[in-house]
C-alpha cells in the first residue's frame, strides 16, 4: 500500500505534458479557437508543421509553420521523421517527431492538425487528447468559407463534401467541441484541458 505522502508527491509531481490534437473540417474554426486557447492559457505550447504550402502574408517561418520543398518533405517522410503527416487541400502537411518530443519536455502541447493526422497521431500517442471541433451546421461552414476569402466557388464545395465524410468518421476522437459561438467553444475547450490534466493516471500507475 502506498502511503498518504507518496500518493501525494505524485500527484503534485507536474507529470509528463498532455498531447492535445484539435481537428475537425477546414473553416470549422480549428485555428480560431487554438489562437484564443494559447492567447489565454501561457502554460500550453504550440507545434509547429511543416508544410510545402507557400507561406501567406504575415506567416513567419518556425512561427506559423516550416516551409519546405518537396524534396525535403519526400526526405523527412523516408526517414521517418513524421509523427504524422497527410495532404491536406492539395498541400503536404506534417507534424515531426522532433517538435513533438521536444515542446511535450516542457508542458502541455496543442496540434491544430486534419482529420487524417490526428487518427496517425491516435496509433503513435495513444494518450492523446483527441479534439473535434464542428461546425454548427454545414450552412454555417460554407458561409465561414465564403467569408475567410481564401477558397473559390468549387474549392468550397469540395471542402464541404469532404467535411461531411471527416464528421461521419469521428467517432474515434475523445471530445467534440461544437463551435457557435467563439467564446463558448474556447471556454469548453479550456475544461477540456483543465479535466485532462487532472487525469489520475498521468501521474500515479497502479502497480
Ligand atoms: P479552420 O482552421 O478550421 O480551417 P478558421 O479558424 O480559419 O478554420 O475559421 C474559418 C473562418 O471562420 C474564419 O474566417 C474565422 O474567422 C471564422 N470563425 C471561426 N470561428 C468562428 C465562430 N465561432 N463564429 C463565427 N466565425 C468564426
Ligand atoms: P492552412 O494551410 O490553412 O494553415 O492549413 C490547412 C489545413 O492543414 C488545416 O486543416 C490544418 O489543420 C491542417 N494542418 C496544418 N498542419 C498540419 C499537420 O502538421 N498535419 C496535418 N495532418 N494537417 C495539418
Amino acid at each position: 500500500m502506498k502511503s498518504y505522502e507518496e500518493v501525494m508527491e505524485s500527484l503534485s509531481q507536474p507529470g509528463q505534458g498532455c498531447l492535445f490534437v484539435f481537428a475537425g473540417p477546414s473553416g470549422a474554426g480549428k485555428s480560431t479557437v487554438c489562437r484564443a486557447l494559447l492567447e489565454s492559457l501561457s502554460d500550453v505550447g504550440f507545434s509547429v508543421s511543416h508544410t510545402t504550402r507557400r507561406p501567406r502574408g504575415g506567416e513567419a517561418e518556425g512561427d506559423h509553420y516550416f516551409f519546405v520543398d518537396d524534396e525535403e518533405f519526400d526526405r523527412m517522410v523516408r526517414e521517418g521523421e513524421f509523427a504524422e503527416y497527410a495532404t491536406v487541400h492539395g498541400h503536404r502537411y506534417g507534424t515531426s517527431r522532433s517538435e513533438i518530443d521536444k515542446k511535450l519536455a516542457q508542458g502541455d502541447l496543442l496540434l491544430d492538425i486534419d482529420v487524417q493526422g490526428a487518427a496517425q497521431i491516435r496509433t503513435l500517442y495513444p494518450e492523446a487528447t483527441l479534439v473535434f471541433i464542428l461546425p454548427p451546421s454545414l450552412e454555417e461552414l460554407r458561409a465561414r468559407l465564403e467569408h475567410r476569402k481564401e477558397n473559390d466557388p468549387a474549392d468550397i464545395e469540395r471542402r464541404i463534401e469532404v467535411a461531411k465524410v471527416e464528421i461521419s468518421g469521428a467517432g474515434y476522437f475523445d471530445y467534440f467541441i461544437i463551435n457557435d459561438r467563439l467564446n463558448a467553444a474556447v471556454e469548453t475547450a479550456k475544461t477540456v484541458i483543465r479535466a485532462e490534466r487532472q487525469r489520475v493516471s498521468r501521474r500515479l500507475r497502479t502497480p
